[in-house]
């Protein structure tokens, strides 16, 4: 099995301890993710939480399975080989995660695709910060929209690279996602996914000129006839302005063009 190099261990106590209580875990079923040597294994297990836990390394697996074999005996930890971002999932509530950061984006999407009630996870510093950017922010993009629309995003605490050893050449950043339904009934989601893409994959175009390049997927006269009906005040913006309800907005009239 092919293992990442995302190997970089949590050794700040102080941060082990604040990811770990971020939200009440006692009790809960718990999926962490790439629990590598175990540091917050351990400290969600102090913490009563029934943990599942996935690790794609194997020499990892074997050490864990030795440090908690009292609490695999008693069925408050089971450890899952395989890769997250493929394995069947097992049954969970929460994530409390310091994720690997290859499959950060990965695996975040499949999450949002499940049930949860809320999940603690630690990511590279600017990826996190593109989850929580508000409008407007030059970081606001794909990521913040699709992600803001199924959840709500708050900063927990940062960590810089001697928070780990080896340290890393990046700084880190704890996010708490709790999902919710969308703000406004999203009438296609493929449509929206879609939507939301294409504009952002011209960021520096306006709405009117980021629809107008999307004529190859939904027809011209479709097209047309979305941007004769939206308001001079969203078609001469950027998508970097465009609210998350906006983006819905902007997903269903297209969806009913198409319908
Ligand atoms: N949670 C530990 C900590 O805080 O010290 C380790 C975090 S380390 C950044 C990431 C861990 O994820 C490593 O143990 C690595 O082996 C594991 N890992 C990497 N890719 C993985 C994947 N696709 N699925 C599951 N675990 C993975």
């Amino acid at each position: 099995m092919k293992v990442s190099k995302d190997q970089h261990f949590l050794v700040d106590a102080e941060a082990v301890a604040l990811i770990a209580s971020a939200i009440p875990v006692s009790n809960r079923k718990v999926l962490e993710i790439g629990p590598g040597k175990g540091a917050l294994t351990d400290a969600l297990l102090r913490n009563g939480a029934i943990v599942r836990a996935i690790e794609l390394d194997r020499t990892l697996l074997l050490n864990l399975e030795r440090r908690f074999s009292d609490h695999i005996a008693s069925g408050q930890l089971e450890i899952i080989h395989g890769d997250a971002s493929k394995v069947l999932l097992p049954e969970f509530e929460l994530v409390v995660a310091n994720l690997p950061y290859s499959i950060s984006s990965k695996i975040t999407f499949r999450l949002l695709e499940t049930c949860f009630e809320s999940a603690v996870l630690m990511y590279q510093f600017e990826f996190g910060k593109r989850m929580i950017a508000p409008p407007g922010n030059g970081e606001y993009g794909r990521l913040s929209v699709m992600t803001q629309t199924y959840a709500d995003v708050e900063m927990v605490l940062e960590l810089p690279p001697e928070a780990f050893f080896p340290p890393p050449e990046v700084r880190s950043i704890v996010v708490k996602i709790t999902p919710r339904g969308p703000p406004v009934l999203i009438q296609n989601r493929s449509v929206h996914d879609t939507l939301v893409r294409k504009l952002f994959s011209h960021r520096r175009k306006t709405i009117k000129n980021g629809l107008r390049s999307m004529q190859n997927i939904y027809g011209e006269s479709v097209m047309t006839n979305l941007v004769e009906d939206l308001p001079a005040k969203i078609l001469e913006i950027r998508p970097e302005m465009l609210s998350v309800p906006d983006f819905i907005d902007l997903a269903n009239r297209l969806s009913t063009l198409i319908s």
